[in-house]
């Protein structure tokens, strides 16, 4: 850039801190972002945004407190990308005031995809009944993602049975999962249970190994999602949920002390995320998943989202 004289503009900057906060690198997105002199709400939504899919509430909310005091007024986006953040981070009580004060200070009317954050919020903090309480108040019928936000809630299996049941009355699809990681700048993809990549065999024999390290060191399988989650890959053995063939992959073909970016298109299930953590400490590496909800960053047999996701 620097070489060809593109100045640095509003718009750029956003695309580019976009781009980290997509690609897992948000501590580079952050720097871009306060390097930029004016901000308008794009910016500011992007990278309160970024913060959230990155676990990072308290700052997200931080941030929001800046926008507000420069005086740039919150639109539909910014209500949605705080409500993430604070659900992503367990902020229940934040996330409500949030809510409540860009509701009425600024006069924006929620939306569909508001009431869908504030059931989240409510049901992965395990509080129920508020969160039935947000779908019972709300002005439209609940959607499939309203409905959807309640299975975050563990260990409330009847009403999950019961959303489930909902959802298949709604013929909600089944996706297949899939996981892609970039090695050497060619992005490789791995389906659940598929055995169709040129190098399968390595690949499976790695993984197979990869368990059996990790087994060793203390990880024990966690088949709970399997028995009661939505995910497609219920029917399939841990062992070959993409996401770990894809991370075997990754051990195969990438150095010592690189970093994995892995990208995923349902949500990490219990065990992918257990045993990632222990492959990051024993395989001494830093490991990125991004799941269809938000990043997690492993690193020394720990996630950042502190389990909370
Ligand atoms: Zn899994
Ligand atoms: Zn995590």
């Amino acid at each position: 850039m620097e070489r060809s004289g593109i100045r640095m503009d509003e718009r750029l900057a956003t695309a580019v801190v976009d781009m980290y906060c997509k690609c897992g690198c948000v501590e580079e997105a952050r720097r871009v972002y306060e390097a930029l002199p004016a901000k308008g709400l794009t910016s500011w939504n992007c990278m309160i945004g970024g913060l959230a899919v990155h676990g990072r509430g308290e700052d997200a909310v931080e941030l929001f407190g800046r926008m507000e005091k420069e005086g740039v007024a919150p639109d539909d986006v910014t209500l949605v990308n705080v409500l993430a953040a604070c659900a992503h981070a367990g902020m229940v009580g934040e996330g409500r005031r949030c809510f409540d004060h860009i509701v009425r200070r600024y006069g924006i009317e929620p939306k569909m995809e508001h009431y869908g954050c504030m059931v989240d919020l409510y049901g992965r903090a395990g509080q129920l009944g508020e969160a039935k309480k947000v779908i019972d108040d709300m002005p439209m019928e609940p959607d499939v993602g309203v409905l959807g936000a309640l299975l975050s809630t563990a260990g409330r299996w009847e009403d999950v049975a019961r959303v489930r049941r909902l959802m298949d009355e709604r013929n909600v699809s089944k996706e297949a999962g899939r996981s892609a990681i970039e090695v050497d700048g060619e992005v490789c993809e791995f389906q659940c249970g598929s055995l169709c990549h040129p190098q399968a065999e390595e690949v499976y024999a790695m993984a197979r190994d990869m368990m059996r390290r990790i087994g060793a060191e203390g990880y024990v399988p966690d088949t709970r999602d399997m028995l009661h989650d939505i995910a497609e890959e219920e029917e399939t053995p841990l062992l070959y949920h993409s996401e770990k063939l894809a991370i075997a992959f990754g051990l195969l073909r990438t150095r010592p002390g690189d970093t994995m970016r892995i990208t995923k298109n349902l949500r990490v299930c219990r065990d992918c995320h257990e045993a990632t953590k222990f492959v990051s400490r024993v395989f001494e590496r830093e490991i990125v998943v991004r799941d269809r909800n938000r990043f997690h960053h492993f690193k020394d047999g720990k996630c950042s989202c502190k389990d909370y996701w």
